[in-house]
């Protein structure tokens, strides 16, 4: 019989990880998942305790561990600006360290190795949209800095590892990604606009609003950071959907999902605080032949429903 193909998840508990420890074990892998629970939370992989090919154990990836893999999908690290903030020194040494520890894993067993990176590595973009070639603008010494400087170098340590020990490495630039199991208090401006609107509280906005994102449901992103492990490029690849709009159009969106009349309070906007952003991704349909498929209606209606039922 085969062997099942063995996956180690960093950061599986969180937001985006436990959506690709779902998909992998469905498709019959077997996952490890490493976290130390962070900003991630059991709940979101309770219902595979038990089974045979799931295994969890909480690890810093801040420390060195050995274990097998075929494949390594490198997530921990937290996303959201207030809670990467929190500890921004550990922010840095999550993604250091802890892409060192992953690489060399990876280098040990000659398994494949994602990593989950940003459109953060382009800063507060000159450029816009962002394509792959664009160095980024980003602020070295700011409060974001610990984040998108983190993720930079951690981009530097994969394609060494790749030049120097030969290890199949791969760079997914991922932009705003939103979905189901978000921390309802995770700071990040989906949660936080459907948040307030269930509570019946004002949404927050940050600046005049007019600054842009581009959403992408979880389900796209998990697609193409499956496509892109099995394909034969390095990246770095933006995957992110490239419909661009404003906060503050968001918001009057979500309002009216939520059928509540708009209740907007603006407060300042935080330092460094990107003013546009949205990818080009001709490089992922090309490579990889992925484009979004879900539309921002379709993703804040389950992910509304998801915070309802919460
Ligand atoms: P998340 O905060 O929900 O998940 C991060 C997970 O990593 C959590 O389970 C957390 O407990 C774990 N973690 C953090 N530090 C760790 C450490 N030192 N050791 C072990 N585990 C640790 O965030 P997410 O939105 O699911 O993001 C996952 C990855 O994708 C991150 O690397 C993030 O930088 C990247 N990313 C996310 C987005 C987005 O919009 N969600 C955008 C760009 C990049
Ligand atoms: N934002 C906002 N209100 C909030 C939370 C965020 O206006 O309650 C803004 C934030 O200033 C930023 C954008 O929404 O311009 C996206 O913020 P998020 O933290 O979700 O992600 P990131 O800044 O990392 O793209």
């Amino acid at each position: 019989m085969k062997s099942k193909v063995k996956n180690i998840i960093t950061g599986g508990a969180g937001f985006i990880g436990s959506h690709l420890v779902d998909r992998l074990l469905n498709e019959g892998q077997k996952v490890l998942v490493l976290d130390n629970f962070f900003t991630g939370r059991k709940d979101n992989f309770r219902k595979w305790i038990g089974h045979p090919d799931f295994e969890f154990k909480l690890h810093d990836v801040t420390l060195p561990i050995n274990a097998e893999a075929n494949m390594i999908w490198h997530l921990a690290c937290p996303a959201s600006p207030s809670h990467y903030q929190l500890d921004p020194i550990k922010t840095a040494q999550t993604n250091f360290l802890g892409t060192l520890n992953m690489l060399n894993i990876a280098k040990k067993n000659n398994a494949r190795f994602i990593l989950a990176s940003t459109s953060e590595i382009y800063g507060d973009p000159e450029v816009h949209p962002q394509t792959e070639s664009y160095k980024g603008s980003v602020n070295i010494i700011g409060p974001r800095s610990c984040y998108d400087e983190g993720k930079r170098i951690a981009e530097t340590l994969c394609f060494d590892y790749k030049r120097k020990h030969g290890v199949d490495i791969k760079i997914a630039r991922i932009f705003n990604t939103y979905g189901p199991r978000m921390l309802p208090n995770d700071g990040r401006v989906v949660s936080n606009l459907i948040m307030q609107g269930l509570k019946n509280e004002s949404m927050t906005l940050y600046g005049d609003g007019q600054q842009t994102r581009s959403f992408c449901y979880v389900d796209d992103l998990i697609n193409g950071l499956i496509k892109l492990m099995n394909a034969n490029t390095n990246g770095p690849i933006n995957l992110g959907n490239p419909k661009e709009i404003t906060i503050l159009e968001l918001a009057k969106i979500i309002s009216k999902k939520l059928n509540i009349s708009e209740n907007f309070i603006f407060k300042d906007l935080p330092q460094d605080d990107p003013l546009q952003r949205k990818p080009i991704i001709l490089e992922a349909k090309d490579k990889l032949n992925w484009s979004p498929l879900v539309d921002l209606d379709q993703g804040l209606e389950n992910t509304i429903n998801y915070f309802r039922n919460l």
